[in-house]
């Protein structure tokens, strides 16, 4: 045998028996699974073989990052994504069909209903908007081909809480399905399930992963629509990298701690801003003055580290360059999550009433930073302002 055919004909992976058991498993990269007969081929293309047919077919690196979250989640069925917006966008094509209605919450993931205006749109699927706040009032919403209602309390920008309860005991009268993007509150802090929610997304981009450095996203499901989940993402070969998941499954192992971290902080900062004579109101779910509070303290146990706050006065886009650009620990960036304080600012667009409207935001991820630290931040930047 020459040198070039003894290189190629190796299979490595069958001389791996060393068995070094590492505390992280191996990241299993592959397209091609090798079948060791013709006959487990043959029933793999019948749907008749245990084994993994394919890369597609989820390596051991997507299958233990999934096992985690279902088991974090306490789902029936877990699927990971390439992103948190492909989650969102899967789930949603997975469970509509043309001449379906759709309801969205209004504070939903903004390219989340850019998606539905855009695209579901295009294959006769309609939506229409319902209050950040929605509860029992729902009913009002419903049209006869109304078949899913999309949620994410709170949403991530203005903080608003939806009555879930309320709305998966309307939706489960009408077998409409209920679909809740709960990346703010982590698997840890809100278990949707228990409410009554079919199915749960999540941006594992934020807080699961936790070190901004992957991108990534999940689509649990309860009893019910495991199967039209199961076949869905079969059907769309939908491939997430292994080296995602191998970082996302090992950032999952400090989520915990990172986040009563962010809880203490993120309560820390909210309740010092809503002392402060330049701010107005703070917008955060676990403070005794959001408009919600009694839901969050009804349905959560705990609060992450990502809020909002106003201003009394409309500052002009160059005096808020001021503040934001003069502060030393807090980085402009999008997503939030990770370890690193961020901030961002701009106004709402919304389809219903809302309490911000025309109001700047200015949103804070508190990241990981000694609390004292942050304070003393945010007080010499917005003695910008004043
Ligand atoms: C960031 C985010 C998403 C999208 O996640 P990506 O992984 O960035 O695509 C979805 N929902 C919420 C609430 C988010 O904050």
């Amino acid at each position: 045998m020459k040198q070039q055919t003894r290189l190629i004909s190796t299979i490595w992976s069958e001389r791996d028996n060393s068995c070094a058991k590492t505390i992280n498993p191996p990241i299993y990269r592959g397209s091609t699974v090798l079948f060791d007969s013709y006959r487990d081929m043959v029933n793999a293309g019948k749907n008749q073989y245990e084994g993994i047919t394919y890369g597609t077919d989820r390596l051991p690196t997507q299958r233990q990052f999934e096992e985690a979250m279902r088991l974090l989640e306490g789902a029936v069925l877990t699927r990971i994504f390439p992103s948190g917006i492909a989650a969102i966008q899967n789930a949603l094509m997975a469970c509509t069909r043309s001449g379906d209605h759709i309801l969205v919450c209004d504070n939903a993931y903004g390219p989340g209903q850019r998606f539905c205006r855009k695209i579901l749109k295009k294959f006769g699927i309609d939506h229409t908007p319902i209050p950040a706040n929605a509860g029992g009032d729902i009913e009002r919403y419903l049209q006869p081909n109304t078949v899913l209602i999309l949620l994410e309390s709170p949403g991530s920008q203005s903080f608003e809480l939806q009555d879930i309860p309320a709305i998966t005991e309307i939706a489960r009268e009408r077998d409409i399905i209920t679909m809740l993007d709960n990346t703010w509150a982590t698997p840890l802090f809100l278990k949707p399930f228990d409410i009554g929610v079919d199915i749960t997304i999540h941006s594992l981009t934020k807080y699961i992963s936790g070190y901004s450095d992957l991108l990534a996203g999940s689509v649990s499901t309860n009893e019910k629509l495991s199967p039209v989940i199961d076949k869905y993402y079969k059907t769309m070969e939908i491939y997430t990298p292994a080296e995602e998941c191998y970082l996302a499954l090992r950032g999952m192992h400090s989520l915990e701690p990172r986040l009563l971290q962010h809880q203490q902080s993120a309560l820390t900062v909210a309740r010092w801003l809503e002392n402060h004579p330049l701010v107005d109101k703070v917008l955060h779910p676990a403070l005794d003055s959001h408009p919600e509070h009694h839901i969050w303290k009804r349905d959560f146990t705990g609060s992450s580290g990502l809020f909002s706050f106003t201003f009394k006065k409309d500052y002009s886009e160059q005096q808020l360059a001021q503040f934001i650009d003069a502060l030393r620990l807090f980085h402009l960036g999008y997503s939030w999550g990770g370890y690193k304080s961020l901030v961002t600012a701009g106004k709402l667009s919304r389809a219903t009433e809302c309490r911000y409207k025309d109001k700047t935001i200015i949103r804070l991820n508190i990241g990981l930073e000694a609390c004292s630290d942050i304070l003393e931040d945010l007080e010499q930047g917005l003695s910008r302002l004043s």
